[in-house]
């Protein structure tokens, strides 16, 4: 909505006006409309600071930040006690490389957490500085251990339909998200997608079926394409517990059983995208946890720091690492690493992060306050005439909407739904996301939010849907219905 954003950045000081002035003429910006945004027709905005579950930008204007920045922000803004651990370590060392051998203080505590954390069966972490370049780790550890085990043609990796897993060529193929793959060439060959597991957008011959059916159904699916392509050529799955890009999508009841008995048949390895729900988010210390994942390698990053700094890791189980070990007897010191792998500084934000999370009882909280957000969320949109599906687990939530939420019809992509009600809810000071496949809203606020916070989250969503569900009537859009 052109309108809206002319007024709102009219609104802002003049000094902020040119800052962002100053940024369309040199800064491309991730995931944006280049074009409109160098050329004015999109808003900017410069965020100057934070504290706890808000943000503020330049003109001192304060936003609940009910998304995290991108669900990693899991401690809220302004922790003094991180950038503390972090200046620290930087007057100690901020860097020196961790190849062949070297090490820091701080990677060595954080490994020692993280698998303490991981549970059994896990053996090594290997650090990068992004989930996407830990998912290529991840391809290329997958790759390694098929060719050691001298079966070369075992190569192929499944993942699925709105997955997400980076945005790199190799990582990009692995998301399952159209606006990831067109005008790039990808996916590259010998990666695949399977089913979601997107109970809510089943098809018209899976409308009697029960989730536990439909779960089956999806287990049933990849089945066939493993056999389709032949087992011997399928080296590995990779999941994230809970959609999350792809729409913040909790799996249908007997997922994860329904799958791992596929994988286990056809000694299929499965990678964990633990991105976004490691260190707590649904509940669990991990996503695995909570859904009874029992996976052969593990992604993690957002919440590992909650982006205090950049940071990522791959969680190596104890069947890969055997196979790593007997690779570099045979073929000497292994071929990959970055110059950053296990940054002083990342580990040290890291470790102050997960001593947050420990001594606050974040993941309790996740759990029990993101109860009560799964609950109000229900009480505030079950009946609305606009919303087809409420949807999530801990402190992630999903508001799906429906232009006929008997029919779960969609709406026509050009009105623009989920984007227009997150610009209203931005008008109210509130960030959510519309995520980038179909018309829904995201949230994943900081797990150290409180009921009262989370009140106000729904009540000025509330106002937004609203709003829009007005506009909509008033564009004969949709019937003339209020809840
Ligand atoms: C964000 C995300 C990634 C990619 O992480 P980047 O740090 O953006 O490269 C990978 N997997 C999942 C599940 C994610 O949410």
């Amino acid at each position: 909505m052109p309108g809206s954003f002319e007024k709102r950045e009219n609104e802002m000081s003049q000094q902020h006006q040119d800052l962002i002035d100053r940024d369309r003429k040199v800064t491309f910006h991730a995931s944006s409309h280049l074009r409109d945004f160098a050329q004015g027709d999109a808003p900017g905005r410069v965020i100057t600071g934070g504290k706890g579950i808000h943000i503020r930008d330049k003109d001192g204007r304060e936003f609940i930040d009910a998304f995290a920045g991108l669900y990693c922000v899991n401690i809220g803004y302004g922790r003094t006690e991180v950038a503390e651990a972090i200046y620290q370590q930087a007057l100690e060392l901020s860097y020196y490389h961790t190849y062949v051998g070297h090490s820091n203080e701080p990677q060595i505590a954080l490994s020692e957490k993280i698998i303490a954390l991981a549970g059994p069966g896990m053996s090594k972490v290997y650090y990068g500085m992004s989930g996407s370049d830990a998912n290529e780790t991840q391809l290329k550890i997958v790759r390694y251990y098929n060719n050691v085990l001298g079966r070369p043609r075992k190569k192929k990796v499944i993942s699925r339909l709105r997955g997400y897993h980076g945005s790199g060529l190799a990582t990009g193929s692995l998301t399952g998200l159209k606006a990831f793959h067109d005008q790039f060439d990808l996916p590259m060959a010998g990666i695949l997608h399977t089913e979601a597991p997107y109970y809510y957008h089943r098809a018209a011959e899976q409308e009697g079926m029960t989730e536990r059916e439909f779960s089956a159904h999806c287990a049933r699916k990849l089945e066939e394409m493993i056999l389709a392509e032949g087992p011997e050529t399928v080296a590995a799955f990779i999941g994230e517990p809970v959609l999350g890009t792809g729409g913040i999508v909790p799996p249908p009841e007997g997922y994860w059983e329904a799958i791992q008995a596929v994988l286990a048949r056809y000694d299929v390895l499965l990678i964990a995208d633990e991105v976004v729900c490691g260190f707590g988010r649904i509940g669990a210390d991990f996503g695995s946890h909570f859904y009874g994942i029992k996976p052969d390698l593990i992604t993690v990053a957002k919440g590992l720091t909650s982006a205090y700094q950049p940071l990522s890791g791959v969680i190596v189980g104890d069947r890969v690492w055997q196979v790593l070990e007997q690779g570099t007897g045979q073929y000497g010191p292994i071929g990959h690493g970055w110059t950053y792998s296990g940054h002083a500084l990342g580990c040290a934000a890291a470790l102050a992060n997960l001593a947050i999370i420990e001594r606050e009882g974040l993941t309790q909280n996740a759990r029990d306050t993101g109860g009560y957000l799964q609950q109000a969320m229900a009480t505030a949109f079950g009946d609305h005439p606009i919303v087809g599906n409420v949807r999530g687990v801990g402190m992630l939530a999903a508001l799906e909407f429906s232009v006929n939420p008997e029919q779960r019809a969609h709406f026509d992509p050009a009105l623009k739904v989920g984007p227009r009600i997150a610009a209203a809810a931005l008008d109210d000071n509130l960030i959510v996301r519309a995520m980038p496949q179909g018309d829904i809203l995201g949230f994943a606020p900081p797990l150290i939010a409180t009921r009262d916070e989370i009140d106000e989250i729904v009540a000025r969503t509330r106002r937004a849907v609203d709003r829009v569900t007005d506009e909509l009537v008033r564009e004969g859009a949709v019937q003339a219905v209020r809840a």
